[in-house]
């Protein structure tokens, strides 16, 4: 992608990261890793911020040779206060404070709420409740002591605005994200900080793939009826959303270039959902 330099707060024909640093968590894989690849190619310098630690290294290497940035690998358990903590530390001594911080990194565990265990519950919500509280606590820390404010990006989903069969906690953490990214957009003002949410759609990520045959196993039916009658029946036209729309909507928050896009939750979702 060609870049362009504009002045901050003014339009630019190009959306551009240069001089910006983004860590991403979750992106050694799947979505997050599109979006570290794509930022990358928009000039920022990326972290990738994984509990697999060996993916995370082999992403950032691979970014690093085909764009040319400076990237860094750490591993990271975003439920964990003291890996988030340690992990942001780290990066603020190699490569300085955050500009961009994207909290990506979910599971899936599906069952009907009857038949759902504590513990998968509990699980659920620590790695996309308690580590999106702790990944946007560490970076807005770094925003406001840096000065320069930032970009607080949470992964939510359509699923952040609709329920679906056999997803209880996954739905409530979704929905709950939307409330922390407004209290941060409200919170960060003051200090130039802006946060959105990004909701997509069905996408073929590993975290998909493997529900498919779950889906199938817990709702009586075939793979190929989960994909159509469920998975996508909303949709308008039968298509999955893929990484690359996904990575094209989380350039835009990130590279807009002034707080006027905050607070805000944008659906990419083949029409799944319409607001
Ligand atoms: P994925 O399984 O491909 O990638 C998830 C990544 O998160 C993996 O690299 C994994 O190692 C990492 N991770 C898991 N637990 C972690 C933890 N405790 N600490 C740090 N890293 C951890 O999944 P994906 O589909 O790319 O999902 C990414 C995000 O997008 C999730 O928040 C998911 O809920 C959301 N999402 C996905 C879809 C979809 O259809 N794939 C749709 C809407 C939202």
């Amino acid at each position: 992608m060609a870049q362009e330099k504009s002045p901050a707060g003014q339009a630019s024909p190009v959306l551009s990261l240069e001089g910006k640093l983004a860590l991403v968590t979750g992106a050694a894989s799947g979505l997050g890793k599109r979006i570290a690849e794509l930022f990358a190619q928009a000039g920022a310098d990326i972290v990738i911020a994984d509990l697999n630690q060996a993916a995370a290294q082999a992403t950032a290497d691979a970014i690093a040779q085909a764009s040319g940035v400076k990237t860094m690998a750490v591993a990271m358990d975003v439920t964990d206060e003291g890996a988030v903590d340690g992990g942001f530390a780290q990066v603020e001594k190699e490569l300085g404070p955050v500009d961009i911080m994207v909290s990506n990194a979910g599971i899936q565990i599906v069952a009907p709420i009857q038949d759902f265990k504590f513990s998968d519950w509990k699980k659920l919500l620590a790695v996309h409740l308690d580590g999106g509280f702790l990944t946007s606590r560490a970076a807005v820390r770094q925003m406001i002591a840096s000065g320069k404010g930032g970009s607080v990006l949470f992964m939510g989903s359509v699923h952040s605005k609709e329920a679906s069969r056999l997803k209880s906690p996954y739905v409530a953490a979704k929905h709950g994200l939307e409330g922390l990214a407004k209290v941060i957009a409200k919170e960060g003002a003051a200090h130039g900080i802006r946060a959105n949410v990004i909701c997509p759609g069905f996408v073929r990520t590993p975290l998909v793939e493997k529900q498919i045959p779950e889906q199938a196993r817990e709702l009586g039916i075939t793979e190929e009826e989960v994909i159509k009658n469920v998975m996508l029946k909303d949709t308008v036209d039968g298509e999955f959303t893929t990484v690359d729309d996904v990575a094209q909507v989380a350039l835009t928050f990130a590279a807009f270039p002034s707080n006027a896009l905050n607070g805000q939750s944008l659906v990419v979702s083949h029409g799944w959902f319409m607001q």
